[in-house]
């Protein structure tokens, strides 16, 4: 059982939050003379800070009561926030496994948290008997997981993020920034039997929403509260939170491209098997594919001559290129371009 009140940074335990005009009053209707906001135009109020419709609307979709969730700015405030909130600067760690999600580092740094970055076997999993010397370490307060993992692909062990779970009395960040391109269920659901879990999805993939920057984290309400505690008030702004609802209105449409992007990345990964220059494509069940070539370097600077953009991985990987799904069009283009690299 965790003691979440030790797991908190004193100072976070002990902040009061600043309270917004919203806060105050949190009726819709009214003469409202109370934010110093402008009384003309269409978009001179406010946001909700605590995006109620938008968290209505989500707990439906995801069946999780609202008061177990919270928005961020994107996932990468919600890093942050556990940073912030869980681990004193200069005094405590994290840990994370390497090669992973590279903002889990900036923000470690960024807040001055000592990052312990555990190398994932030559299958990408996690190696449980590597990690079982940090458990006991109270320096340790956070530990990352990413699930699948950008830019592996691949998803984790069930069994070892429940091992890790069980055995290690601080906060497990879990992100499945990529879970609705696998068939694996979401550990979403079970937050309630797991106090020290917090699952964070996006808007950024499969809703394709990367440009509103709306990230989800599911925790136990003591944990949701001291995110509100920590966050700025205003962090989501009305802009984003009418346009993640209206996505969010046609949810047809969103598993209509998530079938079609795993189509494809069944294709792409049969296709791009065949070509030459490539030693091997690794299993994804994300919206990407990790590929190894005979000199990843040359093929991402050729395909960059030709526009096509992709992501060199090869510090991280050996000689791999992290190549996103596109459209079909796209992906051809793609494999039109790998297949006239003459070796
Ligand atoms: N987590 C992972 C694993 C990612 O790969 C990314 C972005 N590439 C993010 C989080 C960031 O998500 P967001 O757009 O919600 O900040």
């Amino acid at each position: 059982m965790i003691n979440l009140d030790n797991l908190v940074r004193n100072n976070v335990r002990n902040l009061t939050p600043y309270s917004c005009a919203r806060d105050e009053f949190g009726g819709r209707e009214g003469i409202f003379l109370d934010a110093n906001e402008n009384p003309y135009g269409t978009l001179n109020r406010y946001p909700d800070p605590y995006q109620k419709e938008l968290k209505s609307v989500i707990s439906t979709l995801k069946n999780i009561p609202a008061e177990k969730i919270f928005l961020g700015n994107g996932s990468d405030e919600i890093i942050d926030l556990c940073f912030r909130i869980f681990c004193n600067p200069g005094t405590d760690k994290a840990l994370t496994f390497s090669p992973t999600y590279g903002m889990y580092g900036v923000s470690a740094s960024a807040n001055d948290v000592e990052m312990v970055r555990l190398p994932l076997d030559t299958d990408f999993r996690i190696g449980y008997e590597k990690l079982i010397p940090h458990l006991s370490d109270n320096k340790l307060k956070l530990i990352i997981i990413c699930s699948p993992n950008n830019p592996t692909g691949n998803c984790q062990d069930k069994d070892v993020i429940e091992k890790i779970l069980s055995s290690f009395p601080g906060i497990v960040l879990l992100d499945e920034a990529y879970i609705d391109f696998t068939g694996k269920p979401s550990f979403k659901d079970r937050i309630d039997e797991l106090p020290n879990l917090i699952v964070m999805q996006t808007m950024s993939k499969a809703f394709g929403m990367a440009s509103v920057r709306v990230g989800i984290a599911f925790a136990d309400p003591a944990i949701i509260s001291f995110f509100n505690k920590m966050k700025p008030p205003y962090n989501i702004s009305t802009i984003n939170q009418k346009t993640v609802l209206k996505r969010l209105s046609d949810i047809s449409s969103y598993r209509k491209q998530v079938s079609k992007i795993v189509e494809e990345r069944v294709r792409l990964s049969i296709e791009i098997r065949k070509i030459e220059v490539v030693q091997k494509v690794y299993p994804s069940d994300a919206n990407f594919l990790l590929v190894r070539f005979s000199d990843a370097d040359m093929v991402y600077n050729y395909l960059a001559d030709k526009g096509i953009i992709v992501r060199n991985r090869s510090r991280a990987v050996d000689n791999c290129l992290r190549i996103t799904i596109g459209t079909k069009r796209e992906n051809n283009i793609l494999l039109g371009a790998l297949k006239s690299i003459i070796i």
